[in-house]
C-alpha cells in the first residue's frame, strides 16, 4: 500500500491590492518502495488544461495503484495562473517556463522556480511535463520531446514517447536557461512533455488520453506493470524547430485558415488568409506554407497582429530518426 503525504509549498504573489498575499501550490507525494522518482507536471502555463485535469484524476487513483518508487503530483504548478486561466502569472506577468534563473527570486514566479529546483527537482531522476496550446493555439495531441543546448542523446525519450501512446511526437530545441527543460538538464532529470489540445478550452477524451499518456510513462519507468499499449503502432516524428516550421502573421488581420490540424499540405499551397473586414480596400493576405508536412499547430484566436504564430508544419519522419536530430 504507497504512502502518501502532501509537499504543498507556497510563495509570495504580492498586488496593489494585497500586499502580504501568497498562494499555495499543491504537491502529493506518493510512496510505493524502493524505485525511481517520477514528478508529473502541469499547469506551468495555467491555461493548459489537460495535464491539470489528468494529473488531478490521478491524485485521486494512483495511491490505489502505485506499485513501486515515488511519484510527486504537482497538478497546477502556477496554481495562481491557473487559477485565472491565465498563460502567465497574474501577479507579475511571469512565465514559468522561463523563471529557472536561480538566486535572488523576484517575484511570485520565479519563486516558485526556485522552490522546484530546491524541493522538487533534487529528488527526481523523471519528470512528465504536460503543456498545450493554451488560450491561443491548438495543438494535434503529441508527446514533445526538447532537446536543451547540447544534451546528449537519451535512448529512453523515444520508449517513453511510444509509452505515451499518442501517434504524433514533436521535436524542439531549447537554448532558453530559465526553460524547464534546461532546469532538468541541469538536474540530469530526463524529461518527455507533451502539448495536447488548446484553444481556452478541453474535452473528456483529451484528458483521458492524456491520463492513459501519464500512466503508460510510469509503466515505462517500472512504477507500474507494463501497460498492454498500442506499442507496434506507428509514433510519426514532427521537427518544429527547422526555421520553416513555423508560420507567423507579418500584419494584422483577422486570420482565416482554409487547412485543419492533422492535415497534410503541399509547400506553397494556400492554406489560409488574413483579411481586414473593416478595411473593405485592403486585399486579403493570402499564407502560404512554408513547407510541405502536416499541419501540427494553429493559432486559436482569429484578431491575430504582426509575430503572431499561425500554423507550425512539418513533415512526418520516423520516430527512430530522432538520434539524427541531435
Ligand atoms: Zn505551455
Amino acid at each position: 500500500m504507497a504512502t502518501v503525504s502532501r509537499e504543498d509549498f507556497s510563495c509570495a504573489a504580492a498586488t496593489n491590492e494585497s500586499a502580504y498575499r501568497r498562494v499555495t501550490v499543491p504537491v502529493l507525494k506518493i510512496e510505493a518502495g524502493p524505485g525511481p522518482a517520477v514528478a508529473l507536471i502541469a499547469g506551468v502555463h495555467g491555461d493548459e488544461w489537460e495535464g491539470q485535469a489528468a494529473i488531478l484524476d490521478l491524485w485521486h487513483q494512483l495511491p490505489g495503484i502505485l506499485q513501486r518508487g515515488t511519484v510527486y503530483l504537482l497538478p497546477a504548478v502556477n496554481a495562481e495562473a491557473s487559477l485565472a486561466g491565465t498563460r502567465l502569472s497574474p501577479a507579475d506577468g511571469g512565465n514559468l517556463n522561463r523563471a529557472f534563473l536561480g538566486a535572488p527570486a523576484r517575484g511570485y514566479t520565479e519563486s516558485v522556480a526556485a522552490a522546484l529546483e530546491a524541493r522538487l527537482l533534487p529528488r527526481i531522476q523523471a519528470m512528465v511535463d504536460v503543456h498545450s496550446g493554451g488560450a491561443s493555439l491548438r495543438y494535434l495531441p503529441s508527446s514533445v520531446i526538447t532537446r536543451y543546448g547540447d544534451d546528449a542523446y537519451d535512448a529512453r525519450l523515444p520508449a517513453l514517447a511510444r509509452a505515451f501512446g499518442l501517434p504524433q511526437c514533436v521535436f524542439f530545441r531549447g537554448n532558453e536557461a530559465g526553460s524547464m527543460p534546461a532546469a532538468a538538464s541541469r538536474h540530469g532529470i530526463v524529461r518527455l512533455s507533451a502539448e495536447i489540445g488548446g484553444g481556452r478550452e478541453t474535452s473528456g477524451s483529451l484528458v483521458e488520453r492524456c491520463r492513459e499518456g501519464l500512466l503508460g510513462c510510469l509503466g515505462e519507468l517500472g512504477l507500474l506493470p507494463a501497460r498492454p499499449l498500442a506499442r507496434d503502432a506507428e509514433v510519426r516524428l514532427y521537427d518544429l524547430d527547422a526555421p520553416a516550421a513555423t508560420l507567423r502573421a507579418r500584419e494584422p488581420g483577422v486570420f482565416i485558415p482554409d487547412v485543419e490540424l492533422g492535415q497534410s499540405v503541399a509547400a506553397r499551397q494556400q492554406i489560409g488568409r488574413l483579411i481586414e473586414p473593416a478595411r473593405p480596400d485592403t486585399p486579403a493576405r493570402v499564407l502560404a506554407s512554408p513547407q510541405a508536412g502536416t499541419v501540427v499547430c494553429l493559432r486559436a484566436i482569429a484578431r491575430s497582429g504582426d509575430g503572431d504564430c499561425l500554423f507550425q508544419i512539418a513533415p512526418a519522419l520516423p520516430l527512430d530518426s530522432l538520434p539524427s536530430r541531435y
